[in-house]
């Protein structure tokens, strides 16, 4: 036995280094364990670099927008591997600042993935020494999922390859209708691939709104995606000049590069929890309560392995409210309702609350409010792009319970609206705040005209 813990912590991600850092500053002695890099999905391969991709590609429309506005530019050349350079570089800081915070809030870091022997004991694999501790935080996220395999799996690619190809694919195909495959294809959309997105649904984005997910769709298809619904990959075979995609319905298609963003499952697969009698739920994530505590009281998870909303914040709120809970003797409950989120998609999409479908079927009467327009800037350079807006209003009590945006910084607009919502803000109150002019964000304080009501029928 070497080593005796109040904290012991699985994962250094956003969740785990949250609650690491925390706890350590209520006076608890704190160990966190990280097979990999400190970090975790978010800064190293996920929103971060992802992020920086997505600005990367969007100077393409810049490039070509600007004619409009007088300007002539020599004819722009992208290299793949300056920009994968200056992204590895960014995350490599981004690394150190993280294992300096730890460090900085007296936590120890071990680089070791680590297995729970028994309901206190953690052993590291790295040296095989063990840790007791009072208590266990799990942390350790989740990973792509590329569903069954199937003929030629070895090709496929997950987001964490497409973040460090050695060059630019010329022709990718993405499956997958959700964040991680609107978010690549418009990536390498932008930088110059031919990409071809195959999803098994009948449209991209399942779960957001109706109109969000059809105006998107045509934004999408508008700058040259080619988007294949009902479809999905059944085999692939390497060829001479790429590789050759089988898909539902006899369809072949060769690219360059296959891509599957066909979700991601959470992190549990040999981590001991059958030893430590730590128990999961119907979806294979470890079943917690609202205080994130799971069914051994002194060990607890947060963040996406235990899949209740797979966004940074959330972990990064969970892991709070853990070590408040249990170290600071505050007991906190992160409240999951009324999240903002945004797609990272050219053009981005912002949403939070109920979708115009959701607030049907759970409020007696539905005011829809909408409105979908060029953007200032499209009036000189001429692009072919429309922003689109709505707001989901409680038809009794005037809230606003749901805002849904697509269009130039929707992500930025969304987390301001945020604000709103979780103030419980109505209508009204957007009609009295004051327009910032010219902005697209006016347009959501001017929705005068209400588009529909929907009153839903009283039971017989
Ligand atoms: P999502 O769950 O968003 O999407 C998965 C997609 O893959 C869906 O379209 C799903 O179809 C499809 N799919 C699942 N299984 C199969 C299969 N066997 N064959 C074919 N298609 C399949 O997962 P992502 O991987 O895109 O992202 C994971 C999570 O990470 C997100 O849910 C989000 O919470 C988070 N994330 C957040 C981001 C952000 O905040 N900007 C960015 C990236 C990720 P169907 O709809 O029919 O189920």
């Amino acid at each position: 036995m070497s080593d005796e813990v109040d904290l012991f912590v699985i994962g250094a991600g956003s969740g785990g280094v949250r609650a690491a850092r925390i706890a350590s500053g209520y006076g608890a002695s704190v160990m966190i364990a990280e097979e990999y890099r400190v970090g975790g999905t978010c800064v190293i391969r996920g929103c971060v670099p992802k992020k920086l991709l997505v600005y990367a590609s969007r100077f393409h429309e810049e490039f070509e927008d600007a004619a409009g506005f007088g300007w002539t530019l020599p004819e722009p050349k992208f290299d793949w591997a300056t920009l994968i350079a200056n992204k590895d570089k960014e995350i490599d800081r981004l690394e150190k600042a993280y294992t300096s915070n730890l460090e900085r809030s007296k936590v120890k870091i071990v680089k070791s993935r680590a297995v729970l022997t028994d309901p206190h004991t953690v052993k590291l694999l790295a040296t095989g020494e063990t840790v007791r501790a009072k208590r266990i935080l799990i942390a350790t996220g989740g990973a792509p999922s590329l569903g069954k395999d199937i003929e030629g799996h070895e090709h496929v690619i997950s987001s964490n390859e497409a973040l460090h190809l050695k060059e630019l694919p010329k022709r990718i195909l993405i499956q997958g209708g959700g964040y991680i495959a609107v978010e690549f294809a418009g990536i390498f959309n932008g930088l110059g691939s031919e990409v071809t997105l195959v999803y098994r649904g009948d449209n991209i984005l399942r779960g957001f709104d109706e109109e969000v997910r059809n105006h998107l769709r045509a934004e999408l298809e508008k700058r040259g995606i080619k988007i294949l619904t009902k479809k999905i990959v059944e085999g692939i075979e390497k060829v001479d000049h790429g590789l050759d995609v089988c898909l539902s319905g006899h369809d072949q298609i060769v690219v360059d590069q296959v891509m599957f963003a066909t979700g991601r499952r959470p992190n549990v697969k040999g981590l001991g929890l059958e030893a430590a009698g730590v128990k999961l739920d119907e979806r294979g994530a470890i079943a917690v309560d609202e205080f994130s505590q799971t069914n051994v009281p002194h060990i607890h998870a947060v963040g996406d392995v235990t899949d209740r909303i797979a966004l940074t914040p959330v972990a990064i709120r969970e892991g709070h409210a853990f070590a408040d809970t249990v170290f600071g003797k505050k007991p906190v409950r992160v409240d999951h309702a009324n999240v903002p989120t945004a797609v990272f998609s050219e053009p981005e999409v912002g949403v939070i609350g109920l979708t115009e479908a959701q607030a049907c079927d759970t409020l007696a009467k539905v005011d829809i409010y909408k409105t979908s327009f060029r953007p200032m800037k499209a009036t000189l350079s001429g692009r072919d792009t429309r922003v689109f807006m709505k707001l989901v209003v409680d038809g009794t009590s005037d809230r606003v319970v749901g805002a849904h945006i697509i269009g130039p910084d929707a992500g930025e607009m969304i987390q301001l609206i945020g604000v709103a919502v979780r103030l419980k803000a109505t209508k009204a109150d957007f009609d009295a705040t004051m327009a910032v002019h010219p902005t697209a964000a006016e347009e959501l304080v001017t929705m005068r005209e209400k588009f529909a009501t929907h009153v839903r029928q009283a039971a017989e």
